[in-house]
Formats: C-alpha cells, sequence, structure tokens
C-alpha cells in the first residue's frame, strides 16, 4: 500500500523566478514522503512549460539534467492554465498510481501533501485542497473570488468551496476523466462530475514568495464566465423563465387594457398598440426560452460526456 508512485502537476506559465526554489521545496518535500515509505522512490514532479516566452523551459531540463526526480513536458504554445495542467495529468498518469496538481508559486502549502496522500491510502480517489482562510489575499481577491463560488452555486454549478486547482485524484479517476471530452476546461467543476469516494484537506493560502500573478482580472472574468457556461444551463431557463412571467403580463394588461376601453377612458388606438407590444413581446420572450431549451439539449450533448463510469465490477475480481 505504501509503495505508491506519486507525481506533482505543476504548470509553469513565465515562471523563471520561482521554478529553482519550488524544486528546491518540492525535492526536501518528497524526499521525507520516500523516507517514510508514504510514496515510492520513482516519484517525480512534472513541469509543464506552457508555452512560457523566459527562460522556463531552459530551467526545467537543466532541472531534469541535474536531477530525474524531476521531469517535464512542454506544450507547443501557451494554452492557457487549465489546458497546461490537463496535458500534466493525463501524461503523468501514464506513469503514476497517483497525482496531485499545484501551482509553481507554491502558495498552496505542500504540506498539506502528507494528509492528502493519507486519504488516498485510505481509499478516497479524490480529495480536493480547500483554503481554510484567505487572510494573505487583497480584499478586492477575496470578495471576488467568495462571490465567484456562490455566483457559481447559485448558477447550478457544483463545485467544492473555495478549492482552487490543488488536488490529488488516483489512477483510475484519471483515467474515467479522459472520457471528457470537452474543450472549454474548468476543471474544478469537472472533477465532482467523475464521482468516486473524495475528501477534503484545509489548508492556509500563502504569498506569492517571487514573480507576479498570472491571472488578471480580464483572465479571472473569463474563467468564471466559462465556468458557468460549460456546466449550466441555467441561463437559458432564467430566460424562459422570464419568458412565462412576461407572457403572463400580457395577459393581464391585455385584460386590463379591454377593461379601461370599455370604460370609455382611452384615446383611439391606444388600446391595438398596448395590446401589441405585450404580447408580441411575451411570445417573443417565450419562444426565445423554448428555443433556448432546445439549444441546451445541443450543447451538453455535443461535450459527449461519459453517461457512467463504473467504479468496481466483481466479476473481474474472479
Ligand atoms: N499558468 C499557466 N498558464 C497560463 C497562466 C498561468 O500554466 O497561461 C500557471 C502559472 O504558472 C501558475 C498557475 O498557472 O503555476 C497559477 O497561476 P498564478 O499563480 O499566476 O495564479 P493566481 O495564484 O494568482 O490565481
Ligand atoms: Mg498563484
Amino acid at each position: 500500500m505504501s509503495k505508491n508512485v506519486l507525481y506533482v502537476v505543476v504548470p509553469c506559465y513565465n515562471e523563471e523566478e520561482v521554478l529553482k526554489e519550488t524544486t528546491k521545496r518540492l525535492k526536501e518535500k518528497l524526499k521525507n514522503l520516500i523516507k517514510e515509505k508514504m510514496i515510492s522512490n520513482k516519484s517525480k514532479v512534472m513541469y509543464v512549460n506552457d508555452g512560457s516566452k523566459d527562460k522556463t523551459w531552459k530551467i526545467i531540463k537543466e532541472i531534469n539534467n541535474k536531477d530525474k526526480m524531476f521531469t517535464g513536458i512542454s506544450l507547443s504554445r501557451n494554452k492557457g492554465h487549465q489546458n497546461a495542467l490537463l496535458a500534466g495529468l493525463m501524461t503523468a498518469k501514464n506513469y503514476a498510481d497517483v497525482v496531485i496538481s499545484m501551482d509553481a508559486d507554491l502558495q498552496d502549502d505542500i504540506n498539506t501533501i502528507d494528509e492528502m496522500i493519507a486519504k488516498y491510502n485510505n481509499g478516497c480517489d479524490i480529495v480536493y485542497g480547500v483554503r481554510s482562510s484567505r487572510k494573505k489575499d487583497s480584499w478586492f481577491k477575496k470578495t471576488t473570488a467568495q462571490g465567484f463560488y456562490k455566483f457559481m452555486r447559485f448558477m447550478g454549478v457544483e463545485v467544492v468551496y473555495n478549492h482552487a486547482d490543488y488536488r490529488l485524484t488516483s489512477k483510475r479517476v484519471l483515467d474515467a476523466f479522459e472520457d471528457y471530452k470537452e474543450v472549454n476546461l474548468f476543471l474544478r467543476g469537472m472533477f465532482p462530475l467523475v464521482g468516486f469516494k473524495s475528501d477534503v484537506v484545509y489548508y492556509e493560502r500563502k504569498e506569492r514568495f517571487a514573480g507576479e500573478s498570472k491571472y488578471p482580472l480580464k483572465k479571472m472574468l473569463n474563467f468564471a464566465w466559462d465556468g458557468i457556461t460549460s456546466f449550466s444551463v441555467r441561463p437559458i431557463r432564467l430566460i424562459l423563465n422570464l419568458g412565462i412571467i412576461m407572457f403572463i403580463v400580457s395577459l393581464l394588461v391585455l385584460i386590463y387594457s379591454l377593461v379601461v376601453k370599455l370604460l370609455g377612458r382611452t384615446v383611439d388606438g391606444w388600446t391595438f398598440i398596448v395590446c401589441s407590444i405585450w404580447l408580441v413581446s411575451g411570445v417573443q420572450m417565450l419562444s426565445l426560452g423554448i428555443i433556448g431549451e432546445y439549444i441546451g439539449k445541443v450543447y451538453s450533448e455535443t461535450k459527449r460526456r461519459p453517461r457512467y463510469i463504473v467504479m468496481e465490477n466483481l466479476n473481474d475480481e474472479d
């Protein structure tokens, strides 16, 4: 049980300032885990160079030359954090029993790895790292991030609160994950869909020790929007609900304007115009909502997500 090959997958975009220090700290961590027989001595750190424009890839190759505990893959161009992470996970699962993903800046506490491995040994297939507090984040980052999780929930997306992409996944989860063919990735929302036994571990999020955030506000907003639109047909449902309400209101307006007309308190043509505006827009909104429902169906079909994943098959074990 204690001989799991662990791969730590670390996406890197222009991270020349942090790589050396990150390598030093991860090396110490892995060495300790190997010494305590929690992981196999074949365990490695896999850096994913996400089309960096600085010396990141050169540094990764140097590190790999000096120490085979560190390895790397390089993408043909910058594809963004989520794609880089997926590339790393899918590559690493060919060599590993269990994979942990984390950022290059070590904002996520690497000492939590012990606890993650312990939970994995206890039968968990996914362990989510969850930030226990955001003391080190700016007020703005904290509020926007928390608002984001709440909004996601409201939109019907199953996300683990305050969990980013620091997570442990077993090989069999990643094998199942391969069947999720969607192109717009929002990994932290996709893993809960896979299922299997999961748990969370809590940690304090630290400050970036060097370099700058590669997630400016614009990227963050895009990411959040992607998260919602890739997971939820709620926005479409909202249109449909609006359409139903509009339609009901239009009927009420119809009655109202007829009453006013009969009481003789209108000018010529008023009734006709008011009724037309309300009825036509009510019908339009309702139709949009219905069309939207079908688009929603088309959209979930095109994602070709697996319809089920078999976790255990007793017949295989005989
Ligand atoms: N990253 C990446 N590709 C990108 C942007 C970022 O691989 O296009 C990596 C980056 O190198 C880091 C991780 O994604 O390892 C998270 O980025 P960052 O720490 O800048 O985000 P923040 O912690 O500020 O949200
Ligand atoms: Mg960071």
